[in-house]
Order: C-alpha cells, then structure tokens, then sequence
C-alpha cells in the first residue's frame, strides 16, 4: 500500500490443504444428512467472488430433526455422564482442533476474508484454548461457585455471527458441553464452512451422535431455532436489532437467555500515554479484522494536548498497512465480508461525511475483484454525529478530543452500547479511576483486543448481557 519504504514479495499460504466438498449436507445427529424442507445456496470467497461451495438453509422441519436429535442425545448420554467423561470429548475435540489448525485457518480466511496471520494466529489458537479451558471444568463443576451439583439446562440453540465464525463456535459450544448440555448450532449464512468442518472433527471425536448438530441457514433458520419449542437455551450474537427480536420471542417462556450484540468502544490515550504503543493499540483496535469486530476501538478520544501529534504518527502508520489477498502472509487488511456489509460501510462513511466531518484514508490500491475497503479515519467528529453513535463493523476509526479525565469518561461513556474500552496512560492511578467509572464490560489497559478463554467476556445496556468465558460463562448453561 502506498508509502511503503519496499515491496514484499507475496508469501500465499497454500490452499491445497483446504478440501471444500461442491455441495454440503447438515450435521444432525452425528451424520450429514439431506435436508428435509430446506434449500441451497452458494457460499463464496469474499476476496475473490469465487463460488466455494453450496450450502443448505434448514427448513423448520430441518431444525426440528436437529432439536429433537439434541434432546435424545441428552437424555440418551450427555446429560448421564460423568463430568470427567464429558471432559476428555472436549479435550480431544482440542486436540483435534490443534492438528488441523493449519488447514481450519486457511479454510477461515477463504471463507470469511480474514487475512491468514489473524486465522493462524489468533482465531484457530483460541479455538483450541476454549475447548480445553472448559475441559478442564467439565468435572469441576461443583467448585465454580453455582452450588455443589449445578445441572444443565437441557438442549441449547446458537445463534452465531460472520466475523469470528469459528471462535464464536468455540465460545458458544465449549461451554455448553462442559455443563452437561447439547447443542443445535447454526453459524451466520456467509461464513458457514469452518463450522461444517467443525462437524467432522465431531466425527473424529466419536463425539456421542446429537451432542452437537449444526445447522446451516440464514436469518429464517435462526428465527425457526431460537423459537423452537424445544430448546431450553438461547444463545445468541450478532446485530442489536435482530438481538431485540430474540429477546421478545423468548420473554415469557422458560428459555434461558444470552445475548452479545454491538458495541462502539471507545479508546482513550491521555497526554502521558507511550505514543507509539499507542498507534500499535488504535492499529489493532480498529483495523484488526477489518474492524469486524464487536468491540473494536471504533472511536478514538485523544487528550487535546497530544491529539495533532498522534495523527500524525498514526496516518503515518496506516500508510504501511497492506490490503489485499487474505492467503498472503504480508497482508494486513483482508476483504470485507459481504456485499451487504460494504454497502453499510460505504453509507455510513458517507453519512459522516455529509455530517461534516473530514475523511482521510492512506493512498490504496483496491483489487478489481471482491469486497473491500481501505482503512479510513474521520477527524472533526462530534458526538451528534451518526459515526460517532452507531456501529459501522469496519474499517473506520472516528476521532474526537477531550481535554480532562472527566470530559473523557463523559464521552466514553455516552453510547447506548457497553461491551469494551480502552485507557491508555502511564499512571496506574488513572487506569483504575476510569475503569471503575466505565460502563463497559472489559476494559484494556494499555493494549487493546486481548482475549483469553479465563476472562469473561460480555456488555452492558444495548450491548446484551449476560458473560461468555471464564467461570463466569458457565452460568449461562446451567439451572442456576
Ligand atoms: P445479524 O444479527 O443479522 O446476524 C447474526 C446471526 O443471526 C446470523 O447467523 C444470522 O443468520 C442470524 N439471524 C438473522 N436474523 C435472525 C433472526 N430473526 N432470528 C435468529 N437469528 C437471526 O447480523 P448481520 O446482518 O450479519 O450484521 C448486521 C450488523 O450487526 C453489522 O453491521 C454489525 O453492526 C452487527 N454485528 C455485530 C456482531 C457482533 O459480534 N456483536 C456480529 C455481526 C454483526
Ligand atoms: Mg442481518
């Protein structure tokens, strides 16, 4: 892109350890099966408009097989072994994760867009993490806190979204097998491949048949899963909106509910903060995944002080980010997702700038093909304005000054949503006197983006609740 000092030469990652089937069934239970009711469809390279596969979207007589494939498995086995049993599945479908991590990586960056060094190094490696974090609770239940025998819920159906398709996976199904439950899952209808592959390391695992099902499909095979009868739990991320329609869908039943919907975090580096870090942390915040992620650092709010300063030194950074094939080792940025969500990008940007605020972005080349879009920032930004308040799930960092603490917390905190934020200062004393005062549900001190299977993981008001990781993400799944 642009400034850079030299060329790199491309460095792919091999697509020959991917093996994509033409067509592909649903994993109901323990087996591919046809579907009953529902359709296919074409899933692509967002890099490349290339058709990688067809997939199914289940009919609800699909998802009722997968329900009622999940309950037999739970009453059947699941809910009668022992935790220690339950434990050594999960152990093995870490292992399992880990010698495939190779192949489920690329397979993720072909399927999502997501440059392969996020996918090898980030995504695939916590994958396994989760699997064997909550390993390692399945026969430790009774000392987590919830009472000397909690029990599970029964069969959970989840709900996941495009941006981390195999980690949410993990989030989602790592825990509800430790507790004792089964699942029906059904991953987001453009990224549904790792998932399919997930299901034959199920196979691999001889996990018990019905334990896990997947179900492919898009919003109608969601709304028909969350709304089934059947399912004693809802799991559920993704957009705020579609969020508010599971919550009113499930109100007066007996389903258990988790939701992690959006956020716009905000990030704070005070006059004190260690400038280039800093840039590293915005960097990652907003740019990582193409800013596809629900916590990302999508406003920045610099001291007025340091503000002209860590412009420069940030437009300057972005200048050597390198967008383009999401298989090259060298590449920063990868392709957005869908058409759908370029589009949402592209007018939200250009709200921005009808609302007055400026538009940078560094000199970038785009491919002629696929979906893409260039880092871009937005100075003169004020609160009132829609880029300020709404999430954009991309590349678009928005920035605004402050000039004490207190006017910063005042912004930081004034957002519907509550799920992350970051402090960036070289005082502890400031650190905690914000993060105790910020509504979010995780706060980065001097980093940005961390996450650990040990730490749990959710929001505040439109951002959802309940928490995901940690001792705190077995609550969600057991009769607590
Ligand atoms: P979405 O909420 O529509 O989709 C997320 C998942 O929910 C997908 O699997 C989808 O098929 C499913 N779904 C859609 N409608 C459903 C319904 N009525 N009942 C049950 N399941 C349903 O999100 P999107 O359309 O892909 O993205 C829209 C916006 O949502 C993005 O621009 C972004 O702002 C936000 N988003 C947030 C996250 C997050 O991690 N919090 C993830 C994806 C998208
Ligand atoms: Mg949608």
């Amino acid at each position: 892109m642009g400034t850079g000092m030299f060329d790199y030469a491309p460095a792919p990652e091999s697509r020959a350890i991917v093996d994509i089937a033409p067509s592909y069934g649903l994993f109901i239970g323990g087996e591919m099966v046809d579907p009953t009711d529902g359709t296919r469809f074409k899933t692509v390279n967002p890099a490349t408009e290339e058709v990688l596969s067809e997939v199914v979207a289940a009919g609800p007589q699909d998802v009722d097989r997968a329900v009622a494939a999940a309950r037999a498995a739970y009453d059947g086995t699941w809910s009668r072994l022992p935790g220690r049993e339950r434990g050594k599945y999960l152990y093995r479908l870490a292992r399992l994760v880990q010698e495939r991590s190779r192949e489920l990586a690329v397979l993720e960056s072909i399927d999502n867009g997501k440059p392969i060094r996020e996918s090898r190094d980030v995504d695939v490696p916590l994958v396994a993490a989760h699997f064997f974090y909550y390993a390692g609770w399945a026969d430790k239940l009774g000392y987590a806190g919830f009472g000397p025998d909690p029990r599970p819920l029964g069969v959970a159906g989840q709900v996941i979204p495009w941006n981390f398709p195999l980690l949410m996976l993990a989030w989602k199904i790592a825990p509800a097998l430790a507790t004792g439950n089964t699942v029906v899952l059904k991953p987001a209808e453009t990224t549904p491949l790792t998932a399919l592959a997930f299901a034959d390391i199920c196979r691999q695992a001889d996990l018990p048949p019905g334990v896990v099902n997947i179900v492919t499909g898009a919003g109608d095979t969601g709304r028909a899963l969350v709304e089934h009868p059947g399912v004693d739990k809802v799991a559920f991320t993704g957009s705020t909106d579609v969020g508010r329609q599971i919550a009113r869908s499930v109100a007066g039943t007996r389903k258990k509910l988790t939701l992690e919907l959006g956020g716009k975090a905000a990030n704070i580096v005070f006059d004190d903060a260690p400038l280039d870090q800093a840039v590293e942390g915005i960097v990652n915040g907003i740019f990582f995944n193409q800013g596809h992620v629900c916590c990302a650092g999508s406003r920045l709010l610099a001291q007025e002080s340091i503000a002209d300063e860590l412009l420069d030194r940030l437009k300057r950074r972005l200048g050597t980010l390198r967008l383009g094939d999401p298989l090259d080792k060298n590449t920063d940025i990868g392709a957005i997702n869908s058409p759908e969500q370029l589009e949402r990008i592209r007018e939200l940007s250009a709200v921005g700038e009808q609302e007055g605020a400026e538009r940078w972005s560094p000199a970038c080349d785009l491919p002629d093909r696929g979906y893409w879009f260039p880092p871009t920032l937005f100075t003169g930004v004020t609160q009132a304005h829609r880029i300020a308040r709404e999430e954009i799930f991309g590349p678009v960092l928005s920035v605004l000054t402050f000039r004490t603490p207190a006017e910063a917390l005042e912004k930081a905190n004034n957002t519907p949503y509550g799920l992350s934020a970051g402090v960036w200062t070289d005082k502890g004393s400031r650190i905690l006197w914000m993060a105790q005062r910020l509504r979010a549900g995780v706060v980065w001190a001097n980093t940005f983006n961390r996450f650990d299977p040990t730490s749990p993981f959710g929001g505040y008001k439109e951002s959802g609740f309940g928490r995901e990781g940690g001792r705190h993400g077995l609550e969600g799944y057991l009769d607590v």
